[in-house]
């Protein structure tokens, strides 16, 4: 028999499961279709950091209430709020370093700076080649492998359903009738009257299915870490230029990210990291923390991140097929995700947020996309 509910979200990433539980909490028959396993795409992989030092402006009043859910999920997901410091290294790195910071704190992150003689004495194994520093005390981190895990457990209570390793092999619209979507799946089929596309780097192809193109590009991350040391770091450090993020767990071990490019696609399989990039990201890092230098790598990988060319998330309709919704692209997702996720759930439904979602339809070259139907 063809099960049938009132919203099917496609992915089980940060967006669709925050989305998800929304949509359960106002009373909604949901199921959650994931092609994997929950968790295992970005949001299972990134590197953790929950930094409003490294949001984009605009979004800042997202990832404060983003930052607020994880605090809340606190040791479930590993959460600690650490603090973090982001260094520049010469006079043009500190020009970028202070503007940019000023209208971060402005848009309501508490910043601050720190003078290089306060930086050492809160955290000396930062390198003495600093001249500026800023610092937010509530950054910090969560570990993202454990994601997948909390998600499930926050579904299963709201009583989503929870379809895991059951990709969306085909979705359209139905023509007639009450209308509404068929979702195949590789067990058979599912109806839904409405549905939200948050397949993360995988969006696009999910879309192309209902007529739309959407021109989304993909980054390929890497993440690093190393074997466990003697505890150096109590913050997080991060790069004027955005090109690091650099953490100590409390296992010792240090992880280290800040978006330098491996290689492949999201339809090829998982990437692949590239030395020179590793390596560059890994110089960085060292330099910024000396003792590095005697600790070794032991893991790294890479992980795909949906952008469009604006920087700025898709969540929305999806244009020119009534009762289908798109949540992607939201950059620094991780910290994001648990605001922008109910945000648009509740627009799913017909209520009005307090903070604007992000219209689809303006990274749409052709105004008029064609729409499938069953
Ligand atoms: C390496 C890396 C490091 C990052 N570091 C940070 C960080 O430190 N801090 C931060 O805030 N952000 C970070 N980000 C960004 C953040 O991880 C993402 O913005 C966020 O996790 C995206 O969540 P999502 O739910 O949109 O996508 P995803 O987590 O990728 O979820 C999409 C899901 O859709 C599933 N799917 C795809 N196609 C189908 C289909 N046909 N049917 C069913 N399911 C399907 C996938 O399997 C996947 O599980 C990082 C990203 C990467 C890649």
């Amino acid at each position: 028999m063809t099960r049938r509910y009132d919203i099917a979200v496609i992915g089980c990433g940060i967006m669709g499961a925050t989305a998800a539980l929304r949509a359960a909490q106002n009373g909604m028959r949901v199921v959650v279709i994931e092609r994997d396993a929950a968790g295992s795409g970005a949001s299972g992989v990134n590197a953790g950091t929950l930094s409003l030092q490294i949001k984009r402006v605009s979004l800042m009043p997202y990832a404060l209430r983003g930052h607020a859910w994880w605090r809340a999920a606190g040791d479930a997901v590993g959460f600690r709020e650490t603090g973090s410091c982001t260094l520049a290294f010469d006079a043009r790195e500190q020009a970028l370093l202070e503007e940019r910071m000023a209208l971060k704190r402005e848009a309501g992150a508490p910043i601050e700076f720190l003078t290089p003689r306060e930086l050492h004495a809160r955290e000396p194994a930062i390198t003495d080649r600093v001249v500026a520093a800023s610092w937010c005390a509530v950054d910090g981190h969560a570990d993202s492998s454990r994601t997948g895990v909390y998600l499930r457990a926050l579904l299963r209570e709201a009583g989503v359903e929870t379809r895991e390793h059951a990709g969306a092999t085909g979705i359209a619209s139905i023509d007639g009738g009450d209308g509404g979507f068929r979702i195949d799946l590789p067990g058979g089929e599912l109806r839904a009257r409405r549905v939200l596309l948050a397949c993360g780097a995988w969006t696009a192809d999910v879309a192309a299915r209902l007529g739309v193109t959407l021109p989304i590009r993909v980054r390929v991350n890497t993440v690093s870490v190393t074997e466990p040391g003697p505890r150096r770091l109590s913050a997080g450090v991060g790069h004027a230029t955005g090109l690091l993020t650099l953490k100590q767990k409390s296992s010792g071990a240090w992880l280290i990210g800040g978006g330098w490019q491996g290689r492949g696609s999201p339809q090829e399989g998982r990437g692949e990291v590239v030395a020179e990039t590793l390596l560059g990201n890994w110089r960085l890092a060292r330099f910024a923390v000396p003792s590095l230098a005697h600790v070794r790598v032991i893991r790294c990988w890479t992980g795909f991140e949906a952008w469009v060319d604006d920087h700025l998330p898709l969540a929305g309709p999806l244009p020119g097929v009534p009762d289908a919704w798109v949540l992607a692209c939201v950059r620094g997702g991780y910290t994001i995700g648990p605001c922008i996720g109910p945000l648009v759930a509740d627009a799913m439904l017909g209520r009005a947020g307090d903070l604007p979602l992000f219209d689809p339809a303006r990274v749409l070259a052709s105004s008029a996309p064609a729409t499938a139907h069953a």
